[in-house]
């Protein structure tokens, strides 16, 4: 499994590199939902060579799932997750707060005290829940059990929701973070927080939960052609040349159908704006779900993540498994 670890990415663009070749309308849920130019990476990254500020892009950036999908099939290499995730930190951190009863709270929270970790040997591999699999004890536990990993008590969630939010992380904080997971494999359930994890801690060995659980004999054997896989589109749009060979290797070798697109980026099948993530709005669209479905001969689904298990329920009447479920009792 550890042969998957992620290594260090390669340096990326900004937006004075947008040519306007419109190449991201046709990955980004935005774009898909509203058909608004302005709506999109192209649409920001233009406005930003305008001269556009934060706050006259407050509303896309609002609307952005961060999912990811437009960083790989950027031409220009842009970095347009992390333009985003810059903008909204200079939203975040402007006169007028939009949401401030939220991220007061978020702030508070990460000016707590450093949980205190187990004790875990220097070299073991450590697993990383986040909030999702956090809610989810007995599915916790199964994964712990399946791959075998020291859960780390201090998981970050709230360093991932800052992130998310563009609140600022304090310094002791983060290095208090850090420290306790260097020298340490990781796998971890939250994609945003492992793409982070690439830039504070290269030459790390990090991976996504989904992979790490999909390169289980155990699970993988049960993955057959009548399944459609739905892949965790941050995680895999962090790492994407090597995980595009990866989840390649999965279909072929299972049979399986992936939530994939031509271009190989992962669809969304959750894509909230930051309101909805931070429970201001309600719901989520369920068109990028049935966009996954249509057409689609599956008998089965299997997700990576509570999220995406809960929007197929929602739109399906077809079985939805948890990939760690596929093991069955592990007694
Ligand atoms: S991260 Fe996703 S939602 Fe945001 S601009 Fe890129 S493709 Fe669109
Ligand atoms: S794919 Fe990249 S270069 Fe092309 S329009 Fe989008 S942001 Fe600009």
């Amino acid at each position: 499994m550890f042969g998957l670890f992620a290594k260090a990415p390669a340096a990326r663009r900004d937006y004075s590199d947008c040519s306007g070749c419109s190449l991201c309308f046709l990955v980004c849920p935005m774009w898909r939902d509203r058909h608004d130019p302005s709506f999109t990476p192209e649409g920001l990254a233009k406005a930003l060579q305008c001269g556009a500020t934060a706050s006259a892009l407050a509303a896309p950036l609002d609307a952005c799932s961060l999912c990811g999908a437009c960083d790989p099939v950027c031409p220009e290499r842009i970095d347009l997750s992390g333009m985003i995730m810059n903008l909204r930190r200079q939203l975040a951190s402007s006169a007028a707060p939009s949401r401030p009863a939220v991220l007061d709270d978020l702030r508070t929270r990460l000016r707590r005290d450093i949980i205190a970790g187990s004790a875990v040997s220097r070299s073991a591999p450590v697993l990383l829940p986040g909030s999702d699999l956090r809610t989810a004890p007995a599915l916790l536990a199964r994964v712990q059990a399946l791959l075998g990993l020291t859960v780390v008590e201090d998981d970050g969630a709230d360093i991932s929701l800052a992130l998310e939010a563009g609140v600022e992380i304090p310094q002791a904080r983060l290095q208090g973070f850090l420290a306790s997971l260097r020298g340490h494999s990781i796998v971890a359930e939250d994609g945003l927080l492992l793409r982070q994890l690439r830039r504070w801690l290269p030459g790390s060995q990090r991976m996504g939960l989904g992979a790490a659980l999909s390169s289980r004999t155990a699970l993988r054997g049960k993955l057959g052609a009548s399944d459609l896989y739905v892949i965790e589109p941050r995680a895999y749009h962090a790492d994407h040349e090597r995980m595009v060979a990866y989840y390649n290797r999965l279909q072929i070798e299972t049979g399986c159908t992936l939530s994939l697109d031509l271009q190989r980026i992962a669809i969304p099948a959750v894509a909230q704006s930051l309101s909805q993530r931070l429970g201001l709005v309600p719901g989520d669209d369920p068109g990028q779900a049935n966009w996954i479905l249509q057409g689609s001969k599956a008998t089965r689904i299997v997700v990576e993540t509570l999220a995406d298990r809960a929007a197929f329920e929602r739109v399906s009447d077809l079985p939805v498994l948890h990939i760690a479920d596929l093991a069955g009792s592990l007694k």
